[in-house]
């Protein structure tokens, strides 16, 4: 039930498991964290509290400079470590609140073009359809806005792609998500909290937006893929 993101500077996975502390008030069932070291999408998922996650990346930790986490609150399959997120294939990995509402007639077409899939969830069509895009010769940018324009449902999304360490992106439709400015570093979070501890300096997605981000620079675009500029905010939450 919370999400965060950071594309930074240095190590992430214990910025983003501060993050999901502060989003714990929402309550979940488990929670996970996902990174990118050299390259590959690596991933330490637990079943009920952060303590559990907590434990897992104390026995294994978990290096990488760009990072994704969520705490989940289930609503397709059962709260295990299987279906607790980041989901991924291998090639990218999602950290999804909300509800795909079409997700069995993407997963009975990608099934069919010989995609196995790991999980109960309603998310994990999201993993392949971006995946899928890919593997079609799309940029990452094309083929995560392919991947939502085939989705219904309310969502806020983070994906990570393999490989791709310069970028990660958002998508806000029907649940919030915020863009967190940082110095040479950039950040998505459910709301400002989940930030506070990172910067003070956000930008609302409005309702359909999705955003490409580097360390550098956050390129906001709407449903029509039509690059607009967001306000930037202050938050009064910080610290
Ligand atoms: N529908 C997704 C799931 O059940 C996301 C739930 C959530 O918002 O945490 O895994």
């Amino acid at each position: 039930c919370g999400i965060i993101g950071i594309i930074g500077k240095d190590s992430v996975s214990e910025r983003i498991l501060e993050g999901l502390k502060r989003l714990e008030y929402r309550g979940y069932d488990s929670a996970g964290i996902a990174t990118l070291v050299n390259g590959d999408i690596e991933r330490r998922r637990a079943e009920g509290k952060l303590i559990n996650l907590t434990n897992r990346l104390a026995e294994s930790p978990l290096a990488g400079d760009v990072g994704i986490g969520h705490t989940r609150w289930a609503t397709h399959g059962v709260p295990t470590e299987n279906n607790a997120h980041p989901h991924t294939d291998g090639k990218v990995a999602v950290v999804h609140n909300g509800i795909i509402e079409n997700y069995q007639d993407l997963k009975a077409e990608l099934s069919g073009k010989g995609r196995a899939f790991a999980t109960e969830t309603d998310t994990e069509v999201v993993v392949h359809l971006v995946s899928d895009f890919l593997d079609q010769g799309k940029s990452p940018r094309d083929a995560v806005a392919a991947t939502l324009h085939r989705i219904e449902g309310a969502f806020a999304l983070v994906i990570m792609i393999a490989g791709q360490h310069d970028v990660i992106f958002g998508a806000r439709r029907g649940t919030p998500l915020a863009v967190g400015l940082g110095e040479g570093e950039m950040y998505l979070g459910s709301d400002a909290m989940a930030l506070s501890h990172l910067t003070n300096k956000l930008i609302y997605l409005e309702e359909g937006d999705w955003v490409e981000m580097t360390r550098e620079h956050v390129q906001v675009r709407d449903e029509n893929d039509v690059e607009v500029t967001r306000e930037t905010k202050l938050s009064a939450v910080s610290g």
